[in-house]
């Protein structure tokens, strides 16, 4: 049986630095991957609108997985057949793995009167709001703004309500993930689940071929990723500790922060000639 890897990547701090959010320093990996045909497969939180723009920016073609795992997009031609159990939208074949956006936000207004000025959400704000909650420029923020399978809600309430909070929309079948000033509220998906199905797909697919996954990420929300991979890279970050694991084997870090040391990693796991 051929072995054909396949490149899964968080985006921030990993491929992208985490100050410039620049992939130069892994440009020359990312041709090397090219020439030998293993594909770079975004894994991020990113919404499709995002990924759309940075796709170009850094020169990727193949699949990507938005929203922590909620789907994965996969342009026509990557596989020889209609994916599994996807549909036709924007142009790629989609998988998804969560509920759409309209049903998350019916949840939050039935808590609304639960908890009154306890917290407001992307919908409920203005572009300029969610820039100065973000950070984001004002067209940044409309791409991240426009999320198709979850809400991020920002709390302006007790700690107190905030744990209430949580405990009944987990009771109403939600998976809050807290990340910086953020309550994402979005379905039971993660970035592991979405990088098992597609070398499932991969290999249903091309039955000659064994996929071998290799997973990059430096934050918490990659660690079901990590954890899901046949090899997993550890990327150092300026801001946290490496991601804790459950497993010890295949298991590397990088030296180097971000891009660097995401090229150098892959240089030595895959013997590229950079
Ligand atoms: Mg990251």
């Amino acid at each position: 049986m051929k072995q054909q890897f396949l490149v899964f990547t968080d985006m921030d701090g990993t491929l992208l630095d985490h100050h410039t959010y620049s992939h130069r320093p892994a440009q020359a990996a990312l041709n090397a991957l090219k020439t030998l045909k293993i594909p770079v497969i975004p894994n991020t939180s990113k919404t499709f609108d995002e990924m759309k723009v940075l796709r170009e920016q850094v020169g990727l073609e193949g699949p990507f997985i938005v929203e922590n795992g909620a789907a994965i997009h996969i342009p026509h031609g990557f596989f020889s057949r209609k994916p599994a159990n996807t549909q036709w939208i924007n142009n790629h074949w989609v998988r998804q793995f969560s509920s759409r956006r309209s049903h998350w936000l019916s949840l939050i207004t039935r808590l609304k009167k639960d908890f009154p000025n306890a917290f407001t959400h992307f919908s409920n704000m203005t572009i300029e709001e969610i820039c100065e909650a973000t950070g984001l420029e004002p067209q940044e923020a409309k791409r991240a703004a426009n999320r198709h399978y979850g809400e991020p809600i920002l709390w302006l309430g007790t700690e107190h309500q905030k744990k209430n909070f949580i405990e009944m929309i987990v009771a109403m079948g939600a998976k809050p993930l807290i990340g910086g000033r953020f309550l994402h509220i979005s379905g039971e998906c993660d970035k592991g689940g979405a990088l098992r199905w597609l070398c499932n797909e991969f290999n249903r697919q091309y039955p000659d071929y064994q996929c071998t996954s290799v997973a990059l990420g430096d934050g918490q929300n990659d660690i079901a990723m990590l954890d899901a991979a046949d090899i997993a890279v550890r990327i150092k970050s300026p801001s946290n500790d490496f991601p804790p694991l459950k497993r010890t084997e295949h298991v590397y870090d990088s030296v180097a922060e971000g891009p660097q040391g995401w090229s150098d990693s892959l240089e030595q796991l895959l013997n590229l000639t950079l």
